[in-house]
């Protein structure tokens, strides 16, 4: 069992390895020093994958299951550890739906990923032919990740891929590294050597990670920008790719919803990682009839959620995770007020407050081109559009390049059901937003992305299909 203290230990790195500090989002003040690795690293670590990747892929599908359930045994163990870490390198709340939550949802992953069954499956047996798929391993998995669930979605990229016999090297967010070199510190313990290594370097360990030729697939999460970028950098090598990108998720709030029962789930999946989350509701569509009681609704949700230091146990919301996202939202909200949009709550950022705190905004009375609505603002920032017409909401809904998630609010799920078939979104949620389950398919559609995670179509996508006949 990890203390936040000895994780600390655990993640210096040796002397004489280059290092830079990572600061707290909230305070400004360091946590520790990261390594900076090198290419020269990412080569290493490579080959290291390369050569424990036959004897872990020969083990049986039970077998590694049961190290996967070991490592949730682990990860467990430092928990609250591992929280700490994340709360302070990633800036968001111990508690709510943030850095204990994120930990606990890694276990949770692991088990459930080992649960999954998948036999070779029998296409055709008609008597004259006999033809079964089997997935053989990739061989090499390279993980590229982001800064806002770093834990999570490092656990999402390794799970499956350890699982299917696949071996991974990870490099996680400049941002967030810490996080991810001590969840592999845990995961370690009990990990056989070579299965697993983080590699905190920069853009040039991404590129060469989606150029490397004995890298058989990348997982990549990120933005639709670094997206294309490794599309590119794979192109010579013809890599397997899982992208999950941006995303600007419409939510359409019709009529008969009640706008006091649904406002807490609105708000959160809005908000939820302090609007840091891919899959978040970042447009609300709302029609007219309603349109005031869930303004207001929303504005008395977010005005009882505390925001503050993510380890002060009270707080729900953080701050942004770095500069560059700050001056996003910053801009667009900016952005919405010159235009004449109705601030209905935020939007007034304390100068003189340490950290990169930006509070919760409501914005009202906005047209749909606006940048607040059109581009993705990925933090605490809500515009909710005024709609008459159901078609048409479903059309500006429909409007973007981005396509991830999608939630339709009513009291009649059949009616929702069937706006849910035209919405173009690789999720469509009723009455909820960006709920996700380990055992449930999830990724984008349009420039949102390509490939599945999750369940035996994630399983599936780390691995090559191979047909055996006769
Ligand atoms: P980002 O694209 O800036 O960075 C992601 C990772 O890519 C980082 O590790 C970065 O170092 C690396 N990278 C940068 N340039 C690279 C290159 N040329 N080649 C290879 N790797 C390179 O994304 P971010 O700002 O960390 O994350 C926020 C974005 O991620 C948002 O757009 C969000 O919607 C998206 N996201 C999507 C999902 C999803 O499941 N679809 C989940 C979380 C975040």
């Amino acid at each position: 069992m990890e203390t936040y203290e000895s994780l600390l230990t655990a993640i210096t790195p040796p002397a004489g390895t280059a290092t830079r500090p990572i600061l707290n989002p909230a305070t400004g003040g360091t946590v520790t020093a990261a390594p900076v690795h090198t290419v020269e690293d990412l080569e290493a670590a490579v080959e290291a994958a390369r050569a424990a990747q036959p004897s872990w892929a020969a083990l049986s599908h039970q077998e590694r299951s049961q190290v996967l359930l070991d490592t949730a045994d682990a990860i467990d163990r430092s928990a609250e550890a591992l929280a700490q870490l994340l709360s302070r390198e990633q800036g968001k709340p111990l508690n709510g739906p943030n850095a204990r939550f994120e930990v606990g949802a890694c276990s949770a992953w692991l088990r459930a990923t080992a649960s999954i069954e998948l036999a070779p499956e029998v296409v055709v047996d008609d008597g004259e032919t006999y033809a079964e798929v089997h997935y053989r391993p990739v061989g090499v998995v390279g993980a590229i990740g982001p800064w806002n669930w770093p834990m999570m979605i490092a656990i999402w990229q390794i799970a499956p891929s350890l699982r299917m016999g696949n071996t991974v090297v990870l490099k996680p967010s400049e941002y967030t590294p810490l996080s991810v070199l001590a969840l592999a510190v845990v995961m370690n313990q009990v990990l056989p050597e070579g299965l697993l290594t983080v590699i905190a370097g920069g853009q040039e360990v991404g590129a060469r990670l989606a150029s490397h030729p004995a890298v058989g697939k990348v997982m990549f999460t990120g933005s639709t920008e670094t997206g294309k970028a490794i599309v590119r950098s794979s192109a010579d090598t013809v890599k397997r790719l899982t992208l999950e990108l941006g995303g600007n998720d419409a939510a359409i709030v019709l009529p008969d919803a009640d706008p006091r029962a649904i406002a807490q789930d609105l708000f959160w999946g809005a908000f939820i990682n302090t609007g840091q989350t891919c899959a978040a509701i970042k447009r609300l569509y709302v029609h007219a009839d309603i349109y005031d009681a869930v303004c207001d609704a929303l504005t008395d949700v977010a005005l009882a959620t505390p925001m503050g230091i993510g380890t002060d146990e009270q707080n729900l919301l953080g701050p942004l995770q770095n500069k560059q996202q700050y001056d996003i939202v910053a801009r667009l909200v900016d952005a919405a007020k010159e235009s004449g949009a109705k601030v209905l709550v935020g939007g007034n950022p304390d100068p003189r407050q340490p950290g990169y705190f930006y509070p919760t905004t409501l914005v009202a009375d906005i047209g749909n081109d606006n940048p607040l609505v059109a581009e993705e603002q990925f933090g605490p920032a809500l515009p909710i559009i005024r709609y008459t017409n159901l078609d048409e909401a479903i059309e500006l809904a429909n409007g973007l390049d981005a396509g991830l998630g999608a939630s339709v609010w009513s009291s009649d799920r059949k009616q929702a059901h069937r706006i849910a078939e035209r919405l173009q979104a690789g999720s469509v949620w009723i009455n909820a937003h960006g709920r996700i389950n380990p055992m449930v398919p999830f990724g984008g559609t349009k420039q949102s992305g390509y490939g599945l995670e999750f369940g035996v179509a994630g399983l599936k996508a780390l691995g090559v299909p191979q047909v055996i006949s006769g």
